[in-house]
């Protein structure tokens, strides 16, 4: 496995590789760049086909943290760990030994929780390390940063939808989301207390019936995508967006929590000439770090409200570079991260 020639390493500060035999952990710790600060990102457990698939995850989910953070003004690197495995068969004593990985690092990477990762897991990452949030219980959500990702993402919404649309509200759309995880179930809340029409689906049961609670219409996962909607929400796992799925997408616009969402940079031309407009997930999906900065650095006293609710206008700066400079709005976004990150050079 070559990790230099791999597409998504673009000059890592850091790659490092960790097994625990007595555990069973394989994890890969990557920290993409630090120029902002120290490298902060969350912890994926997946069970990945192969370790090449883990790495590429990783370098990819990194180098989205560094564009990230910068966009959201936070003080932190971009960084993020990945452990092959199934979330499912978890011991407490794996956690422990990725804390012990994670404090090996000296600060230089903090975890959090992301897809297969829990706050319970990140208790038991915090008895080996201090290097570690979102476990901060005096929160209204008990450390849990999926509420703020969903706000963000709800926040952002309304913007693309009035670029997209040229409609103020959501009420009346039709947005489909694919997984009511943390983030999707909170999504279509705050979704149907606009007056949205929710469709969605999930292959876990329990999470699927508790959306159809909220009164969201359940589909089929295999059929979600080619279904009729306005907005596409995807919160679940990312490279969603490909050569095969485009062509059947019937939304106008992709506005979701799931990072890394475009199998590759290039399928964002494959929507624009559908007509469909992308909102760019490192761009929106923000809400959960700056959540997650602010019980790591409670004195650096950010005003976390304040950060969520600045995403959308963000993403007007976005729309707008690339409206000005005639680029995609993915490759604005990733101007605007790059410009922040120079001057802080
Ligand atoms: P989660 O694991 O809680 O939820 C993901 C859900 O997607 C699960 O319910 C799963 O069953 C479902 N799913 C899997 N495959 C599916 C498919 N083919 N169709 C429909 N549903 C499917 O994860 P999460 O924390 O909600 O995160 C969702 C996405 O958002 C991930 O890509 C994550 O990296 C990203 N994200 C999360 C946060 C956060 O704060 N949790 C922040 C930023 C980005």
């Amino acid at each position: 496995m070559s990790i230099f020639n791999n597409d998504n390493f673009d000059s890592h500060e850091l790659v490092t590789f960790h097994e625990d035999s007595a555990t069973g952990l394989k994890a890969v710790i990557a920290v993409h760049d630090s120029t902002l600060g120290p490298a902060m990102g969350g912890c994926r457990m997946y069970p990945y086909a192969t370790e090449l698939d883990a790495v590429t995850d990783v370098l990819r989910l990194s180098q989205g943290m560094t564009y990230k953070n910068s966009l959201a003004g936070l003080p932190i690197g971009g960084g993020k760990a990945v452990i092959i495995g199934n979330p499912k068969q978890a011991t407490p004593e794996l956690w422990k030994a990725m804390g012990r990985f994670v404090h090996r690092l000296n600060g230089q990477y903090i975890t959090a929780e992301d897809s297969g990762t829990s706050v319970a897991a990140m208790k038991l990452i915090a008895s080996q390390t201090p290097f570690v949030t979102g476990v901060c219980d005096d929160q209204a959500h008990a450390g849990d940063p999926s509420p703020s990702t969903a706000l963000g993402v709800f926040n952002s919404m309304k913007v693309a939808v009035q670029q997209r649309f040229d409609q103020q509200h959501l009420s009346g759309l039709v947005v489909g989301i694919q997984g009511f995880g943390n983030v999707g179930r909170h999504l279509c809340r705050l979704l149907i207390e606009s007056g949205v029409e929710v469709i969605g689906a999930d292959p876990n049961e329990d999470n699927a019936d508790q959306a159809r609670a909220m009164g969201a219409k359940v589909v089929d996962p295999a059929m979600l995508m080619s279904l009729d909607m306005d907005v596409f929400a995807p919160c679940a796992m990312g490279a969603v967006l490909n050569a095969n799925s485009v062509p059947n997408l019937k939304a106008g616009l992709v506005c979701g929590a799931a990072n890394n969402q475009l199998a590759t940079p290039g399928v964002e031309e494959l929507l624009a000439a559908r007509d469909i407009l992308y909102a760019p997930d490192f761009a929106i999906n923000s809400g959960g770090i700056i959540d997650a900065f602010s019980q790591y650095a409670p004195d650096a006293k950010i005003d976390v409200a304040g950060k969520i609710s600045a995403i959308g206008a963000t993403l007007t700066e976005v729309y707008e570079l690339a409206n000005e400079q005639n680029i995609l709005a993915g490759a604005a976004a990733i101007k605007l991260a790059k410009r922040r990150i120079e001057e802080a050079k």
